[in-house]
């Protein structure tokens, strides 16, 4: 896999070994179209231990399946960041002290390195495994595998689309001085609230530890993040969403629970769980869950990334060719972006409006 100008992998074929078996196309989910199906169950949902949930990004879901998975003596795979927070990685843990690691959402792309070949391992040595990741990720996964393993709970989460490493790793270098390295990175720190979530990074010595939070979009990296700017160019045409990426369980945030559920409402988070499969459904019945009933049409409400990819922004472009050029900060980038951004939703907006009054007036 080979990194592109942007920052993304992409695989390179080395044609003096390729024996053009075509078995890569085979398995190629941007390649598969696959028919979209319809949850059996759609439910909001929280972890009820307080700790987990403040914890985890939305409602601490997926800490309650990998808990269960790994009670029965299981292997959870998750994306967790290398120890210099450089790179995010899918990787394997078996051990319940392992599991925060892999908690929490990343906002860039995770390298999936060997992790299709060891869940696979696992899965023939009779192991039950738990594999989460982005919908094309289990696409990609469940195609890699050729065939339905009874013991592969498949999780994937809504998704906005992926952010690129390069760009991270770039923002990384601008916070900190050179060579030193965060203790911690939060993109979703609920200290602001599950619903105003911040982006958190601490850094430097044990006792004298300094912290970097922003509030949301106002950190530049997340308002990048959030505006569509540094998605990976196949997320503004996801081949996975809705209902397309064959996972037994689908989580996300249950944005808009205060009107389709006022009961259920909780500061901390509270997630969106579709059931997409019986497996799934059977699976959910040994985890312990505070759950209320709720359907497609109430959950989307607030949450078009289940069926709809973003729309690629006019400054993406140029976003990039001024990160290729390495002139500009990511934050300059941002601020540029941001005002150029603010001047066309104000014009935009003024069409609008005259175009209503136009119509009144003939
Ligand atoms: C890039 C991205 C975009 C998202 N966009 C939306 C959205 O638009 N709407 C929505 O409702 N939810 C979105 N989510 C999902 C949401 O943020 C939560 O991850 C999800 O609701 C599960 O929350 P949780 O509290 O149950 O589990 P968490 O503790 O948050 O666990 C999340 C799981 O996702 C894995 N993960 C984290 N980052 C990555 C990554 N970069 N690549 C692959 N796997 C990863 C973790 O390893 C873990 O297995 C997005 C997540 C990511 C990473």
């Amino acid at each position: 896999m080979q990194e592109d100008r942007e920052g993304f992998l992409y695989p390179s074929v080395d044609e003096q070994s390729c024996v053009d078996c075509a078995l890569c196309e085979s398995v190629c989910p941007a390649l598969h179209p696959v028919t979209s199906s319809l949850p059996l169950e759609v439910l909001a949902a929280r972890n009820p231990d307080r700790e987990v949930l403040r914890k985890s990004s939305s409602g601490g879901l997926f800490a309650a399946l990998a808990g269960q998975v790994l009670g029965r003596g299981g292997v959870v795979f998750g994306a967790a960041f290398r120890p210099d927070f450089l790179s995010l990685h899918h990787t394997a843990v078996e051990a319940e002290e392992d599991l925060p690691a892999l908690m929490g959402s990343k906002y860039l792309q995770s390298r999936m390195d060997g992790s299709f070949l060891a869940a696979k391992s696992f899965l023939e040595a009779g192991r039950p495994v738990l594999f989460c990741g982005t919908s094309c990720q289990i696409k990609a996964l469940k195609l890699f595998l050729r065939k339905d393993y009874e013991n592969l709970l498949a999780v994937d989460f809504i998704c906005h689309g992926v952010p690129s490493p390069a760009v991270w790793r770039s923002y990384l270098g601008e916070l900190l001085p050179e060579g030193q390295k965060p203790r911690s990175v939060s993109f979703r720190d609920k200290r602001t609230g599950w619903a105003k979530f911040s982006f958190t990074l601490t850094a430097g010595a044990e006792g004298r530890e300094k912290e970097i939070s922003s509030v949301n979009d106002s950190d530049p990296y997340m308002w990048l993040f959030l505006n569509d700017y540094t998605l990976r160019p196949s997320c503004y045409a996801c081949p996975a969403k809705g209902g397309k990426s064959c996972s037994d369980l689908t989580l996300g945030d249950y944005w808009g629970i205060d009107t389709a559920h006022p009961e259920f409402e909780d500061r901390d988070g509270v997630g969106l769980l579709t059931v997409n499969s019986r497996k799934g459904k059977d699976f959910l019945a040994g985890v312990t869950l505070d759950t209320c009933p709720s359907s497609l049409d109430l959950a989307l409400q607030e949450n078009p990334a289940y069926r709809l990819s973003r729309r690629e922004p006019r400054g993406r472009g140029r976003f990039f060719r001024w990160f290729a050029s390495g002139k500009l900060s990511i934050g300059e980038m941002a601020r540029r972006l941001r005002r150029e951004k603010g001047l066309a939703d104000f014009f935009a907006y003024l069409g609008r409006k005259m175009h209503k009054i136009k119509r009144r007036l003939s």
